[in-house]
């Protein structure tokens, strides 16, 4: 189940964006950006993060998630396109030699905060 590897890696990168010495702020909501390939089940993610997240500074918090299509470049015709099936070879010219040029990623797009203090404008 690499959904749990993912969300400590995520509580971990979004503990370390809080600036030291901020008190009294809490985690609000994580911009995520994932590709297709990535294989990560987003409803498991968001699971395995509540379960890490508990007591610490993102305990609550949102992911946001949004998942990245995977385009490919064939590297003898230049031709580039949205891979939406697993057979990856160019429309154009029949060619396997293919570069995935996105698809595969897993980014923290932003991260953001909110004081604890101010925590009662929420209208969600
Ligand atoms: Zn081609």
């Amino acid at each position: 189940m690499h959904e749990m590897g993912i969300a400590m890696e995520v509580l971990r990168i979004a503990e370390e964006s809080v600036p030291p010495g901020m008190t009294g702020i809490r985690i609000q909501r994580i911009n995520l950006k994932i590709g297709r390939l990535s294989a990560v089940v987003t409803e498991s993610l968001r699971f395995c993060f509540d379960v890490v997240a508990k007591d610490t500074l993102a305990d609550g918090a949102e992911l946001a998630i949004e998942e990245v299509t995977v385009n490919a470049c064939c590297q003898d015709c230049g031709h580039q396109w949205t891979v939406d099936q697993p057979v990856f070879v160019c429309p154009a010219c029949n060619s396997g030699h293919i570069e995935l040029l996105s698809g595969r990623e897993l980014n923290i797009e932003s991260i953001e905060i909110e004081e604890e203090d101010d925590a009662d404008a929420d209208q969600g």
